[in-house]
């Protein structure tokens, strides 16, 4: 049920990253839900969307895409010990 969107001619060069969906619900404009999406583009501005409907899917593409919040806040509490 995931969604695979692609799209031109818009941000430039955005970095890989797995990203929420915006709280105003400005991301659903297409019908399309999920937990979060996977996004990028290139430096000529042709990127993607690909929705995540699966929260264990969406935490391990965080943990290996290092976005992942958590983990930035368990290494916090480490150094701060
Ligand atoms: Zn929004």
């Amino acid at each position: 049920m995931g969604k695979e969107i692609i799209w031109n001619a818009g941000d430039c060069n955005r970095t890989l990253k797995a990203v929420r969906p915006c709280e105003c619900g400005c991301d659903f404009r297409d019908g399309v839900s999920g937990v979060g999406y996977l996004t990028g583009s290139n430096s000529d501005g042709d990127g993607f969307t690909i929705w995540i409907e699966n929260e264990q899917v969406y935490k391990l593409l965080e943990t290996l895409l290092g976005s992942d919040d958590t983990v930035r806040k368990k290494s916090k509490r480490k150094k701060a010990k």
